[in-house]
């Protein structure tokens, strides 16, 4: 005996959450089951003395349709917090210099992040493609426009999102638009003066942090909602599927969407997979918050954050200045940074002790402001953080279309597929509620 369903979604984190919502909204008999006692996977909200610290996603990005519509269906359009103007203050680690990303053209002119010939080489690859063909980050815009703007630019802004090595990842998959403009179009300069100018795409957060999102999703689906039910393994008979837990229960269901990732989802069905193993899958990230005193304030500079890279030799690979983004996040006369370090080129970083990279970090930080006062307040380690999209990406998607065929009614979402992004994960999430019966 098992409980019955139609469908069951495996995890709850916001692929899953979001699935669930739509596709009970369509009167589908749906279940979530999840191991964790809390839903939202890597989106963490925790109040720590008044700091609001985000674990995983600090913004969230509003750049489609399916993740305003959410919002707005939830009714939690109210709780948003849109974040401060001057976020567009981006700021890399150069020498050991804090320098402004160049967004004028008088900044581009004095900024030291390039020496006058990387400068016109940057301008010339502007003007014109040189080589449409590079199929890695780092040959397409170190062939393109050279390799000051590659190292000093590109490759921290990128570490930032995808904390990937530029040498493996893969163009067309991690950075999409910009591959479509590209086999579009013969030069990035002509392309961006004929293109309209784009509605602003608003950065947000939630008054009580991101967990707004997913506790009003948890609570949307609590009837039909399985947490602390860790999946051991999955069986297919006749057309059916058997879900069994580790808390000894089954669920016998028709249709089966998987939002987990997919070398855990490959040892649950027992499949013998080629290219969906650990090495090519994903990368670690440790997360720090510190806080500090107004008072010194003004030794940080107000935007986004800093970027590091690697001939910085730093043990983070960027900071984000929370409260500068969001003031609402830290207390009275305190400010927040959170920072990220890990990734790809510093893997091995994960073997190291959590509580001694926390020191090590808060000594560069210290080092590089100059701040008398530091104070860790909290530090959360994922092992499986983000996607690879490195050169076996195609290979993986490939399989996943595979077993997809193979195993009837077996679905796979997640951040693997149309983006890392919370917003790109709705959008998947909603696409698949639209393909559903
Ligand atoms: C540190 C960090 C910072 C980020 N920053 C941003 C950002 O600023 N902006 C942004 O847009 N995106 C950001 N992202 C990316 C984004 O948050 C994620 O891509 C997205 O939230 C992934 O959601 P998901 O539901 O697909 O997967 P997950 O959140 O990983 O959810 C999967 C769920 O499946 C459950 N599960 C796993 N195995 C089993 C099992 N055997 N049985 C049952 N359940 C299981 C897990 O417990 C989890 O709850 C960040 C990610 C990280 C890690």
């Amino acid at each position: 005996m098992g409980k019955k369903f139609d469908l069951a979604i495996i995890g709850a984190g916001i692929s899953g959450l979001t699935l669930a919502y739509y596709l009970k909204k369509k009167g589908v008999n749906v279940c979530l089951i999840e191991k964790s006692t809390k839903a939202g996977g890597v989106i963490q909200t925790k109040k720590i003395n008044g700091f609001i610290c985000e674990e995983g996603p600090n913004t969230i990005v509003l750049n489609n349709n399916a993740i305003i519509n959410l919002i707005n269906d939830l009714k939690i359009d109210q709780k948003i917090v849109i974040s401060n103007s001057q976020i567009k203050n981006k700021f890399f680690l150069h020498k050991n210099k804090i320098i402004r990303f160049p967004n004028s053209i008088m900044n581009f002119i004095t900024t030291p992040l390039f020496n006058f010939y990387s400068k016109c080489k940057i301008l010339y690859g502007l003007i014109i493609f040189k080589n449409r063909k590079h199929k890695t980050i780092y040959n397409f815009f170190n062939s393109n426009f050279g390799k000051q703007f590659h190292d000093n630019l590109i490759e921290p802004f990128l570490n930032g999102i995808y904390a990937g090595d530029t040498k493996k990842m893969i163009l067309e998959y991690s950075l999409p638009s910009l591959f479509r403009i590209i086999k579009k179009n013969k030069s990035l300069l002509y392309y961006l003066l004929k293109s309209k100018k784009k509605t602003k795409r608003e950065t947000i957060s939630f008054k009580d942090g991101n967990k707004t999102l997913i506790e009003k999703l948890k609570k949307e689906n609590y009837n039909n909602s399985y947490y602390s039910h860790e999946i051991k393994n999955i069986t297919q008979n006749n057309n059916k599927y058997k879900i069994y837990t580790k808390n000894k229960e089954c669920f016998i269901c028709n249709k089966i969407v998987s939002t987990i990732s997919i070398d855990k989802l490959m040892e649950l069905i027992n499949h013998e997979a080629k290219y969906i193993k650990k090495p090519n899958l994903y990368n670690p990230i440790d997360v720090f918050h510190f806080s500090y005193n107004s008072i010194e304030s003004h030794k940080i500079p107000k935007g986004f954050g800093l970027l590091s890279k690697r001939t910085e030799k730093k043990t983070f690979l960027g900071i984000l200045f929370s409260s500068s983004i969001f003031p609402h996040v830290s207390p009275k006369n305190k400010e927040l940074i959170t920072i990220l370090s890990g990734g790809e080129k510093q893997n091995y970083l994960i073997n190291k002790d959590i509580d001694i990279l926390g020191q090590i970090i808060k000594k560069e930080i210290k080092e590089l402001f100059k701040l008398d006062k530091l104070k860790l307040i909290n530090k959360k380690r994922w092992v499986n953080a983000i996607p690879k999209y490195n050169h076996e990406i195609k290979n993986i998607r490939k399989e996943v279309t595979h077993i997809e065929k193979k195993y009837n009614n077996l679905h796979i979402i997640g951040n693997f597929y149309n983006g890392v992004s919370v917003s790109s994960c709705i959008e998947l999430a909603k696409k698949m509620s639209e393909k559903i019966n």
